[in-house]
């Protein structure tokens, strides 16, 4: 048995079910909260539940959003014929978050697995088919991630949109070195695709 009283043990507990928190963060944040004023685990128990209740996939790219349509969807502006499509909420997310995107986003909610099970129809991907015309698509990005699974998907992603429309620009994100790495620790698949998607820079 724990050391602490059982209500906390509880909460101890429920953090250290969280992604990325270990038995020793989540002691640290339940003591945390054990400390503070009522006000605070009282916000913190009303952000969880509403997080639960509002937050929806707008059902034109399905990102995570409060209104249906998302706001990105809803401007006008970002209605410049480009689509970003991204494995999850949390891809979406990251690009936003930097700011160098200004087009809109489709979130595939998965990749294709044949050995999990998850094919085609288990993607969002027949909702971005008709995306393509009606929001006049001409440009296609595949942003999902570097992973065999996520190679694959764009590969056949790249050739259901080609057979849609034949002239649809269809890119693959640029895949190798990160910023800041070193070549000597980069696996044989990175640096593949680091020499495979070089660029010229005399021109
Ligand atoms: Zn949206």
């Amino acid at each position: 048995m724990g050391i602490y009283p059982k209500s906390l043990e509880k909460l101890i507990k429920q953090f250290s079910r969280l992604p990325g928190i270990g038995q020793k963060s989540a002691t640290r944040v339940a003591l945390y909260v054990l400390r503070s004023n009522r006000e605070m685990a009282e916000s913190l128990a009303k952000s969880l539940i509403e997080v639960k209740e509002k937050i929806k996939f707008c059902s034109t790219c399905f990102n995570l959003t409060d209104d249906d349509p998302c706001p990105i969807c809803s401007d006008e502006n970002r209605s410049n014929g480009t689509i970003c499509v991204v494995e999850g909420p949390g891809d979406q997310l990251a690009i936003e978050e930097a700011g160098i995107f200004k087009g809109r986003y489709h979130v595939l909610h998965g990749v294709l697995s044949p050995l999990n099970g998850i094919g085609p129809e288990d993607l969002k991907i027949g909702e971005l088919l008709v995306r393509l015309s009606k929001e006049g698509i001409k440009e296609v990005i595949l942003a999902t991630n570097p992973t065999t699974e996520g190679e694959a998907t764009a590969f056949f992603l790249a050739k259901l949109l080609s057979e849609k429309d034949g002239k649809l620009k269809i890119a693959r994100i640029a895949l190798g070195v990160p910023m800041g790495g070193d070549l000597k620790y980069m696996d044989r698949m990175t640096l593949e695709h680091a020499l495979g998607s070089r660029r010229l820079i005399n021109q």
